[in-house]
């Protein structure tokens, strides 16, 4: 397994958010958090990713334990993060934007060659460099929010729902991204609540509801399951 969690607790003000959480993502997988609002999804990635502490559990990625240690350096270690704010510079270029997700590597070349996979994926952000991340749409930013990831070279990718606040054309576009991203070898932890979308490009899934994991199995069967139809998808 490239990423494997085990017992993970987090708490905000002694209220846990997430309790006793176990999965795991094994390399070159496409694996989905799904849930209601609440239910832990945002804290299990932050927690993950070195954005929260978590009071009791273990992350391990790549066969080293990496819980507490601080965000950056688990970004160096092969994990991008990309959260539900987004959290790009607003008045900096898309260009600078992109530049900053590759400042982990010290050669101009090596800091240069994501660059072009990022801009096969979105060729809308090639035609955008100039221009300041505050003035692009929301399915822009989130494309440059995951360009930017992708600027770190990461082996896994943990998006918090990217789908978010975006219009349907660039949704597909979205997820249509995520299957290519995959495709290049890179292992994607997918938060969402477009369950049917995202479980149709998942291979796994794991289901949240307040704070712990209730259902979890193949994409497929988590999609066809009774309980979940009619608690999330609405049918
Ligand atoms: P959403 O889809 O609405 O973002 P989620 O599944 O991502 O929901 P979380 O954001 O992880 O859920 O929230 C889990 C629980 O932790 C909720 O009860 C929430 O109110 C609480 N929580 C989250 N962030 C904080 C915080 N910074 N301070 C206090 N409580 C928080």
């Amino acid at each position: 397994m490239l990423l494997e969690v085990e017992g993970l607790t987090t708490a905000y003000k002694g209220l846990l958010a997430i309790q006793d959480i176990s999965l795991a993502v094994a390399e070159g997988e496409i694996v989905v958090v799904a849930g209601a609002n609440g239910a832990g999804k945002s804290t299990l990635l932050k927690s993950i990713a070195g954005q929260e502490r978590p009071r009791s559990g273990s992350v391990t990625f790549d066969g080293a334990r990496i819980e507490g240690l601080a965000g950056h350096l688990i970004t160096a270690r092969g994990i991008a993060y990309v959260p539900e704010n987004k959290r790009l510079f607003p008045r900096l270029s898309v260009a600078d934007n992109l530049r900053l997700g590759s400042y982990l590597h010290r050669s101009r070349a090596d800091r240069e060659a994501p660059l072009d996979q990022v801009f096969t994926l979105f060729p809308r952000l090639k035609e955008r460099l100039p221009q300041r991340a505050a003035t692009l749409s929301g399915g822009e930013q989130q494309m440059l929010a995951i360009g930017r990831a992708l600027m770190t070279r990461p082996r896994l990718l943990m998006l918090d729902e990217p789908s978010q606040g975006i219009m349907p054309k660039l949704v597909d576009e979205i997820f249509a991204a995520v299957t290519t991203i995959r495709a290049t070898g890179v292992t994607v932890l997918l938060v969402e609540q477009r369950l049917s979308e995202s479980l149709g490009i998942a291979d796994r899934a794991y289901v949240l509801q307040t704070g712990r994991v209730i259902l979890a199995g193949p994409a497929a069967e988590i999609r066809d399951d009774p309980e979940v139809r009619r608690a999330y998808l609405g049918i």
